[in-house]
């Protein structure tokens, strides 16, 4: 039986871990060959690996995103080998949670070259492929209900992720005539390690327990406060990897239990 991502070529950043690895994982299961891209390398392989061993095809690949050789050296050869990209999955984050007043230029610069930085490079490297011609592609951005609202603690965080809602829209204008097509999925808290970490951090800095902050700051404004899941994010990359126009894109789809309404 056809799948929909039969024939494609998929990068998938961060995704040695989390929402990027369920993300790599959908993508295969419909068919697609998926690069498995991470700065962790070894975490990378393992998911790849899983993959394989699951019945899909995969690579794991070493890849900064904040480092533009690295960038373009690891897209060129996956173009390369697997002969060409056709969906690339901008997902690798990290998170840094402090007062603005107390927020190190280290740690701004960190946030915003990984998210930002890393989205742009990415991008430009797997638009060159997707150009030539006119073979057409879809880019696809993990952004987050921070790309449309704001929590106290995360400066950098929610300037990067509404920063990715400009760039999906200028790709969707100038990728058009080329067949490409841009969208950003933005998630309210889904349970990864990005997320377990910030628990007690966030419990120490705003002085509540860690109970309160799972309850009160991650879900209190969702409708039935309830974790987005991996599913969910998985499932929608999919669902606009493989739609079949240009009907959605620029656009960015909100998967937080009815915390921010668009
Ligand atoms: P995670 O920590 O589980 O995974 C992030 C992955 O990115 C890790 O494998 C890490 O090694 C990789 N990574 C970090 N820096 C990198 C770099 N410079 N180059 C390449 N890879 C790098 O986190 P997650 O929760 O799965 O987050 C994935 C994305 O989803 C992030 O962009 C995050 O902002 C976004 N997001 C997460 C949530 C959530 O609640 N978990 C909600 C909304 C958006």
């Amino acid at each position: 039986m056809a799948r929909e991502m039969d024939g494609k070529v998929a990068v998938v950043t961060g995704a040695g871990s989390g929402i990027g690895r369920a993300i790599a994982e959908k993508l295969a299961q419909a068919g697609a060959m998926v690069a498995v891209a991470d700065i962790n390398l070894a975490g990378a392989e393992q998911v790849a690996q899983a993959i394989v061993a699951a019945g899909g095809r995969a690579v794991g690949v070493a890849m900064d995103v904040a480092d533009e050789a690295a960038v373009d050296e690891a897209i060129d050869g996956i173009a390369a080998k697997h002969g060409s990209v056709d969906v690339l999955v901008s997902n690798a984050g990290i998170q840094i949670v402090d007062p603005i007043v107390e927020f190190k230029l280290a740690d701004w610069r960190k946030i915003l070259a990984i998210h930002l930085d890393g989205a742009f490079l990415t991008t430009r490297a797997a638009l060159r492929h997707m150009y030539r011609g006119k073979r057409g592609g879809v880019v696809i951005y993990t952004g987050s209900v921070h790309s449309h609202t704001a929590s106290p603690l995360k400066c950098a965080y929610v300037t990067a992720k509404h920063g990715l809602l400009g760039l999906a829209r200028v790709v969707a204008k100038e990728g058009a005539e080329h067949g490409v097509r841009s969208y950003v999925v933005c998630p309210s808290f889904v349970r990864t390690p990005l997320v377990d970490k910030q628990i007690p951090e966030q419990a120490r800095d705003l002085g509540i327990s860690e109970e309160e902050v799972v309850r009160k700051v991650m879900l209190g404004e969702t409708v039935d406060g309830e974790f987005t899941t991996l599913d969910d994010v998985a499932s929608t990359v999919l669902f606009l990897s493989a739609f079949p126009s240009a009907a959605f894109t620029g656009q960015s789809f909100l998967l937080t239990h009815g915390w921010v309404m668009h």
